[in-house]
């Protein structure tokens, strides 16, 4: 069991690109907030052809001009999922760039190979979402895996059984870094996987050992597992609480009537 250490930085650089790997570049667009950390991570990944613009971000005219001022000519866009805070800012960059976009929902499927980078569909946060995947061990794990807090599970898009699968899929990859839709890259790509991944089944341990105890509802779970929540997050939790709850029905674990949770009658 590896303890899950949130990783935390300085406030970055607003408005300017800077360097973040080889031939890589960020960009934190002017969305701060409890779910968004900074901002969203635009990054520019150089390449023969022009730039490539991972993630536009949000609806921020600022933050276009920004992404258009840096990256030159941009080569072709990548999104790693269709939430508004990654993608507001699309319409935008495809009508100043009409550059071609890869996203799941644009057809580009698991293991489709763009360039160096091989896409990875990893659903769980979003159902759409993909990780981009260089050989050399650079993966853009978008909102799927983030240094800043865990990922948002949120039913009904959210799966948290397809979420868990997920980070077993980049546990047994050996990559060398990951650079998040929010916040700094994570560098210990394994042991921060797997601290992930032990938090989930704990918390998971935890609901089945709350509903042995006697039948919960969802709230009342998320005030037994989350102590002292900030008010802000309380929506986030509920939403991660039902995921582990639809995931131990799905496995006949748990079952509920009229909002109330129980182990499952064998
Ligand atoms: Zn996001």
């Amino acid at each position: 069991m590896s303890d899950l250490v949130f990783l935390t930085e300085p406030e970055p650089p607003r408005g300017e690109a800077f360097a973040i790997a080889a031939g890589i570049r960020r960009l934190v667009a002017p969305n701060p907030g409890p779910m968004t950390y900074h901002g969203t991570n635009t990054y520019l990944i150089e390449g023969i052809g022009g730039t490539t613009v991972l993630d536009p971000g949000p609806d921020n005219a600022a933050h276009v001009a920004a992404i258009l001022a840096a990256a030159g000519n941009v080569a072709r866009i990548f999104l790693t999922h269709g939430h508004p805070d990654h993608i507001g800012a699309l319409p935008a960059l495809e009508r100043a760039t009409g550059a071609p976009v890869f996203a799941h929902t644009r057809g580009t499927a698991d293991g489709a190979a763009i360039g160096l980078w091989t896409a990875l569909h990893t659903p769980g946060h979003a159902a759409d979402h993909l990780c981009f995947a260089r050989a050399d061990g650079v993966v853009f794990t978008g909102d799927h895996v983030m240094g800043f807090a865990t990922s948002v599970v949120m039913p009904p898009e959210g799966d948290m059984a397809a979420y868990i699968t997920g980070l077993r899929r980049l546990l047994a990859r050996q990559d060398a870094v990951f650079l998040p839709g929010h916040g700094p890259p994570i560098d210990d790509t394994r042991g921060y996987t797997q601290a992930l991944l032990d938090h989930r089944l704990a918390r998971e341990a935890a609901i089945v050992a709350a509903l042995a105890e006697h039948p919960h509802t969802p709230a009342a779970l998320v005030g037994r597992l989350y102590p002292g929540l900030d008010k802000r997050l309380r929506g986030a939790a509920e939403a991660s609480v039902g995921a582990h709850l639809i995931k131990l029905a799905a496995e006949g674990r748990a079952e509920s009537a009229v909002g109330v949770w129980r182990p499952a009658a064998r």
